[in-house]
């Protein structure tokens, strides 16, 4: 990457009570516990970006310097970003109603690329030198790819029951892997006492203020793809809610830069699975914080986060979007995933074929309409995950 960028970043702010926080420091949660939001002096970023000219340039979500932290170009860990494409299920339905944004396309396979370059770069910004995780899969790989790309340590700890491939992808890049006897929040709990004695420093989601920051390009790049314009309704695959709050963080920032053309908001949708669906739960309840879900347990490995940290900032988003939350099941999700990709060539991950599975469960119970504009994520290539047993044995001896 060459070339000078200004940097915007005044502070942070606590998500719940918006007290502020230091920027230039290391931080993980806030003094109330809370994940921390990435604050700007929007009125000089509106000054200083350009709009048109950060569009125009490569680099995937790197192209957006100017609405991110990252002050030292030295600091940026790249491993070949590109803009994620917009695939509409036209086979499926009326043309450029359904359209998929599949973000299999990144670095290491998943979108939580965006999330932890960011994480890392700031890591690598803040003089911080060993970094570690819990995982489902797909955060380890990634954060694994780019600490290695900046000569950091990173220690992962997943679930035993983890898919291999993540597992060993994440050791092959260079990580410290260690497979544990318990759900993603033990494993964060193991993390987090492993950070209290001063071993690593706590990249878990939504506990360091930067990896919402990375996803919030998701919301940038949809708009600019869109011709600064919005979906009517996204459908998100909801774990921790990161890249849910993110582009609600991002809509944010472009309607207060001036840079849409419209300024009418999707409806956001949170997309959980029925094996584990806390903000689902407690959507339908009215709270504005989630309870732990018990025995948690779904195909869709992404998504199975039993308690999310930044509940509140998922809730919030998708009630003030005029959204809801919805929960599938593992058989529609796996009959979703199958109908995409014979279909329409698109081989889904299961956590993105959930949002298209909640997109036919919306529409049957007419949470929205066939001519509204939805956009699905998917969020990891369907190439990580396992597959039906296929092939016909044919003898080729035979006459
Ligand atoms: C992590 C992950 C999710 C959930 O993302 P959050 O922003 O943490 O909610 C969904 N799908 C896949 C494939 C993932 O790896």
């Amino acid at each position: 990457m060459a070339g000078d960028y200004s940097n915007y970043l005044t502070h942070l702010e606590c998500g719940l009570s918006g007290e502020r926080h230091e920027a230039g420091r290391v931080h993980g949660l806030s003094r109330a516990g809370k994940p921390l939001l990435a604050r700007y002096d929007m009125a000089a970023m509106r000054r200083g970006a350009d709009r048109d000219a950060i569009w125009a340039r490569t680099g995937g979500f790197w192209k957006w310097r100017e609405l991110l932290p990252v002050k030292e170009t030295k600091n940026v860990c790249a491993l070949g970003e590109v803009d994620t494409p917009l695939i509409a299920l036209d086979n499926l339905h009326d043309a450029g109603t359904v359209i998929v944004k599949d973000e299999g396309r990144l670095p290491t396979g998943s979108f939580k690329a965006r999330g932890l370059a960011l994480a890392v770069a700031m890591a690598s910004e803040l003089g911080l030198d060993h970094l570690a995780m819990p995982t489902n899969g797909n955060a380890g790989s990634a954060l694994a790819a780019y600490a290695s790309r900046v000569g950091m340590k990173t220690t992962i700890v997943c679930p035993d029951d983890t898919p291999a491939i993540n597992i060993e992808e994440t050791q092959l890049q260079g990580a410290k892997v260690y497979k544990a006897n318990g759900l993603i929040n033990a494993c964060g709990a193991w993390v987090k006492a492993g950070a209290d004695k001063g071993k690593w420093f706590d990249l878990s989601t939504l506990k360091e203020p930067y990896r919402i920051e990375g996803k919030k390009t998701m919301g940038l790049e949809l708009a600019a793809q869109m011709g600064w314009t919005l979906p009517d309704v996204i459908f998100y695959p909801t774990g921790g809610g990161t890249g849910l709050i993110g582009m609600w963080k991002a809509f944010a920032e472009l309607i207060e830069l001036g840079w849409m053309e419209s300024t009418k908001l999707p409806r956001m949708v949170a997309v959980q699975a029925s094996g584990c669906a806390p903000i689902v739960r407690a959507f339908d309840a009215g709270e504005r914080f989630a309870d732990p879900w018990q025995d948690a347990h779904t195909v869709a490995a992404g998504i199975r986060v039993p308690a999310a940290i930044g509940d509140f900032l998922i809730l919030d988003a998708v009630r003030d979007s005029g959204g809801f939350a919805i929960a599938v099941d593992d058989a529609a999700i796996e009959e979703a995933r199958m109908r995409v990709a014979g279909e329409e060539g698109l081989l889904l991950c299961p956590e993105g074929a959930a949002t298209y599975a909640a997109y036919l469960a919306a529409r049957r119970k007419n949470l929205i309409s066939k001519d509204e504009r939805a956009v699905l994520f998917n969020c990891a290539t369907g190439l990580k995950y396992p597959m039906p047993e296929a092939g016909e044995a044919l003898d080729l001896g035979a006459a």
